[in-house]
Order: structure tokens, then sequence, then C-alpha cells
């Protein structure tokens, strides 16, 4: 007879990453993850292959030194830092703390998949905040978390529609969520953003003790692989993260290469002014044959397509994938006429654009 799960769990539909792989084409471009196309630092690379002498050996639990670079890089204090097998774990390991079953859980309609499973995961009760031009709207926001959310989450800025809300509008949101409320700001893509208007939420987690930010290793660093990520908050609530998370959640190679990863700013530099450029090209020419673009200050763009037969967008991921051109479908995300592109190298970017265009034209 099977075993039963806790109620709720198998109403979870398991996360669909990015697909890898176009049947029939040899080597196909992965534009579906939002990975960084330049790699990683070659320093991060020489600090993982000599971690390969070492794997006999525990990691160091805490992550000591990790979290003393990133303290020294950042400007923070190393002691209100943990560090997470991704930055989803320490997204799941505040749902394990701080959601009872039936709590409010609040993110915004086209927020990250993940804020989601969270919730259900704990049997909270999980509210969408309507958006408006695919911009999370803190009214919105505000109104759904009324007077008795237990956790906001925000994407800022928000995958996958690469869109953000400024400093004030977030300052905003906070003063106005219910006391007791903790405010989840994700900033997996904070290292990308270019423009004067957007602010990183780490000093308000240093002044207040009911907001965290989460940062990630996966995305401008270029570190997927290992799976690193890192959360500045309140120590009340690191203590609370560090009794629930396991004893060596992160492992030796990821630390290693995290500490030349996080130290590297040339590489990081290096990574956003790729971006910059990739993306503004991408938006225009994808907008000059007539796709409608969400702006982003991310590293991918969200391609709106039409409703009309043959010119869909499951129609394109189709013909892009057949072309060995991998994006990411958003079904799951309630966004089905739309896209996801990565923004990858200059030459994989113009295929797409190339593609795109014989497709809009058929
Ligand atoms: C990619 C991404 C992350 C990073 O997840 P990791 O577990 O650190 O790889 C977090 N939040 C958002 C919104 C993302 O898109």
């Amino acid at each position: 007879m099977p075993v039963t799960p806790r109620p709720g769990i198998l109403d979870i539909r398991p996360y669909t990453p990015g697909a890898a792989d176009a049947p029939g084409v040899a080597n196909p471009v992965k534009l579906s993850s939002n990975e960084n196309p330049l790699g990683c630092s070659p320093k991060a690379k020489e600090a993982f292959e000599a971690a390969s002498k070492k794997l006999n050996l525990y990691p160091d639990g805490g992550a000591r030194k990790l979290r003393e670079a990133i303290a020294e890089v950042e400007g923070l204090e190393a002691d209100r830092i943990v560090c997470g097998c991704g930055s989803d774990e320490i997204l799941q390991l505040l749902g394990r703390a701080y959601l009872e079953p039936g709590d409010k859980v609040v993110q915004s309609e086209y927020g990250f998949l993940v804020y989601r499973l969270v919730a259900m995961t704990s049997g909270a009760h999980f509210v969408s905040a309507p958006e408006t031009g695919c911009r999370a709207s803190v009214d919105a926001l505000l109104e759904a978390a009324g007077d008795d959310a237990a956790i906001v989450f925000l994407a800022n800025p928000n995958n996958p529609t690469g869109t953000y809300l400024s400093g004030e509008e977030v300052r905003r949101l906070r003063a106005g969520l219910p006391e007791g409320c903790l405010l989840v700001v994700d900033e997996a893509y904070a290292e990308y953003v270019d423009v004067p208007d957007y602010e990183t939420m780490l000093p308000m987690a240093r002044e207040r003790d009911d907001t965290i930010v989460t940062r990630t290793f996966s995305k401008i660093h270029g570190l997927a692989a290992l799976r690193l990520g890192w959360a500045y908050a309140d120590r009340s609530i690191i203590d609370v993260l560090n009794r629930v998370r396991g004893p060596f959640n992160v492992n030796l190679p990821a630390i290693d290469a995290g500490i030349a990863a996080i130290r590297d700013i040339e590489f990081r530099e290096k990574s956003a002014a790729h971006n910059r450029e990739q993306v503004a090209y991408l938006t225009q020419q994808l907008r000059g044959i007539g796709l409608e673009i969400t702006p982003s200050v991310g590293n991918f763009v969200l391609i709106h397509f039409p409703e009309t037969t043959g010119k869909t967008a499951a129609d394109a991921d189709r013909f892009l994938t057949a072309r060995g051109l991998i994006v990411r479908p958003l079904v799951p995300y309630n966004l089905p006429n739309a896209l996801r592109l990565t923004a990858g190298r200059a030459d994989d970017n113009r295929k797409v654009v190339d593609a795109l265009t014989e497709f809009m034209a058929a």
C-alpha cells in the first residue's frame, strides 16, 4: 500500500527546468535557463579544479570563508549571511521555518514559480497579486497581503518578465505590509540591472528584522552547476536558517569556486556589459520584426507572440527547436503566448533573430 504524504504535497506539479536538447540537432544552443553565455570566472574554474584534490573532505559546514568573501565584496557582515545549495534551497528553508499550514503566502502574478512550490510544500495558502503589463503592482501586492500575510515573495528583477520595482516602490511595499510579515526580496538578477531607480534591498535587510535578500551564483557568476546561493538578513533570521539547513548544505567545490567568483569583479563587469549589449540588440531586432518585447533589466527577454494560427508562441517554439535554438515556453507561468529567451553569445543571438525573422515572414 502506498505511503501517504502530507495533504497538498500531491497537488504540487514538479518544477520543469528549461529544456536542454532539441531532438535531432547535434549541438543545440541552450537559451532556456538564463545561464551565463560567457561561462564562469577563470579563477573560479581554477579553484574548482583545485578542489578536486579534496573530495574526501567534508566542507566547512558554516561556509565561513565564503561568507567572509561575500561580506568583503558586498560591504556586509559575514555573520548576517547564510549560504545555500542554490538560492532555491534558502527559499525552501524559509518556507520550512516560517510557514504553517493555512498561512498566507503572497507573490505577484507572474512571479518566479518556486515561491508557489515553497508555499504548497508547507500547506500554505497561496495568493497571487495581479500585474499590469507584466509588472508587479505594489497596490495589488498590498491588497493581497491584507493584514495577515506570513510571507511576501518578490523577485526584483522578476523572472520570467524581466521587469522590476524601483527602490521607492519596494520601500512602499515594505511599509504597507502587516507587522510580522516576512518580505523575501529575491535579487537573482540584481547584478545585471543598469537603471537609476533600481536599488538593492541589502540596506533594507540591514535596518530591519523582517526582510531578507537572496542572491545567487547561478546567473552573473556563471556557476549554476555548482548550486550556490546566499542570503542576507537580521541575525535572528540567519539563526533560524542555520537551525533548519542541512549541516553541510553547501559543498566544498562550490565554496572554493564561489570565493574566487565573488572576488572576480572583472568577470562580473564583463558579463554585465555583454548582457546589456545583447539584451538591447535582441529587444531592438525582435521589435523590428513586429514582436512585442517586455522591457527587461535581466539577462533574458520576454517575447509575446500573436494568437494567429501558425504564428503562436508554441509554433515559434517548435520552429526554433527544429533549428537547435532552445528557449523557454511559459505555459506553467500562465503566459502561453510568450517565450522567454536568454541573451546568449552574440552569434547565437543573431541566429535567433534570423530564425524569428524567417518565422514571422513565412
Ligand atoms: C535563477 C533564479 C534563481 C536562482 O536559483 P538558484 O537556486 O540560486 O540557482 C532564484 N530566483 C530567481 C527568480 C531566478 O530566476
